[in-house]
């Protein structure tokens, strides 16, 4: 697979500890809504997958959007870029990709950065236009750890059919949405399956307990759409 370099557009702190990079690649790269490319680390012989956060159709850039692990090489290099560093990658990769026709409602769930890979499947989707019902379930921490909480708020405000569901583990008493964990929301919540695909991304944990949830709700194996960030 060809390797491409790109430089950095910009770069900004989308939530604490969560950045947002930009890269314009020297030549367009066709991906789809979910795939990932491998970025070289320059400082050493490191490489790591990290997810397109942009939508296909958004040819300015390809976005990535990065979380600063404690110790991390390849994650904390990624923090730090500034505009005009180069970057080499490799890619797209990955089979956790939107199906180009959508057939049955869906219902994502992420954690954390997880939501890289599902935002650009999410926003194809309502660019294209769906009568299909969409649920988002999204995991993290508190309020400010919500990443692209704007851009989700805009797409629900236009399409009732988008329902965003932040899921806050450790929630301020003023709030007034959904609290624990994502497993429990979606449990509480979904009921009926009928026709309904699910997409599940983040750390393996959660994806591993959604999987055996969504198993226990009815959903067969062919219906359950993956991707584990380690
Ligand atoms: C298909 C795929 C797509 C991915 N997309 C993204 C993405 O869009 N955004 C993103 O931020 N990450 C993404 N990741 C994870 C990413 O590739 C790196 O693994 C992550 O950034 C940590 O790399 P590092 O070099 O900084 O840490 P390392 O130097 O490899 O690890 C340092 C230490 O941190 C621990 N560690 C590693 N990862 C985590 C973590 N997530 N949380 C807590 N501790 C950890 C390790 O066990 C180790 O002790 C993706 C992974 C996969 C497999």
């Amino acid at each position: 697979m060809e390797i491409t370099e790109g430089v950095v557009i910009e770069s900004f702190e989308e939530v604490p500890e969560v950045r947002v990079v930009r890269i314009k690649p020297s030549r367009w790269l066709d991906f789809k809504p979910g795939q990932y490319f491998q970025v070289f680390i320059p400082d050493g012989d490191d490489i790591k997958p990290y997810s397109v956060s942009s939508p296909p159709s958004n040819r300015e850039y390809i976005e990535f959007c990065v979380k600063r692990v404690e110790g991390g090489h390849a994650s904390n290099f990624m923090f730090h870029t500034e505009i005009g560093d180069k970057l080499k990658m490799q890619g797209p990769m990955g089979r956790f990709v939107l199906q180009d026709n959508i057939g049955n409602d869906i219902i994502f769930a992420a954690t954390g950065t997880g939501i890289s890979s599902i935002k650009p499947m999410i926003q194809t989707i309502f660019e294209r236009g769906t009568d299909k019902q969409i649920w988002l379930f999204f995991g993290v921490r508190t309020e400010n750890d919500i990443i692209y909480k704007k851009e989700f708020e805009k797409i629900a405000a236009k399409n009732r059919n988008f329902h965003f569901i932040p899921c806050l583990s450790r929630a301020l008493e003023a709030w007034r949405g959904e609290r624990g964990y994502v497993q429990d929301a979606m449990k509480r919540l979904i009921k009926d399956i009928t026709n309904k695909d699910v997409y599940l991304c983040g750390v393996a944990e959660m994806v591993e307990q959604m999987r055996k949830i969504a198993e226990e709700l009815g959903f067969t194996k062919e219906k359950i759409h993956f991707e584990k960030y380690v």
